[in-house]
């Protein structure tokens, strides 16, 4: 399948990978928006959050211990962080395949652009 982040979950293409479980990986974002970046995925491909069904459930739980584990790793989880999903294109998802923004480090805006 020619979908970037499956080629980065089978190691085709270089990531800067942080988190690498059976079900799930997390890399540093390549044109991060804030001091901590990270994307966690699943490694089966599922385009966005309107695909999902409740075979999901366990891989969405496991996608949000990651992001608590790496805020931890980050030392942000006192600081703050923002966890975001984008879906579609209103939402301004650009890459079709589900991904969890881990994003801290900075004050951020609300309500964001
Ligand atoms: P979204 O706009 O929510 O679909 O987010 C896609 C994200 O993927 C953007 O923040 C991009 O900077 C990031 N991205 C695109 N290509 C790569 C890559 N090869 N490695 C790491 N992050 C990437
Ligand atoms: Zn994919």
């Amino acid at each position: 399948m020619a979908c970037l982040f499956c080629k980065i979950a089978r190691g085709e293409i270089p990531a800067n990978v942080v988190l690498d479980q059976p079900e799930v990986m997390a890399f540093r974002d390549i044109n991060p928006v804030a001091p901590t970046h990270i994307l966690i995925i699943p490694k089966r491909h599922i385009a966005s959050l309107a695909e999902i069904t409740a075979a999901e459930t366990g891989v969405l739980g496991e996608m949000f211990l990651a992001a608590r584990e790496l805020a931890a790793r980050d030392n942000v989880l006192s600081s703050g962080f923002r966890t975001v999903f984008n879906t579609g294109s209103d939402a301004g998802q650009t890459v079709f395949h589900l991904h969890l923004h881990l994003l801290a480090g900075r004050v951020m805006a609300w309500p964001p652009g």
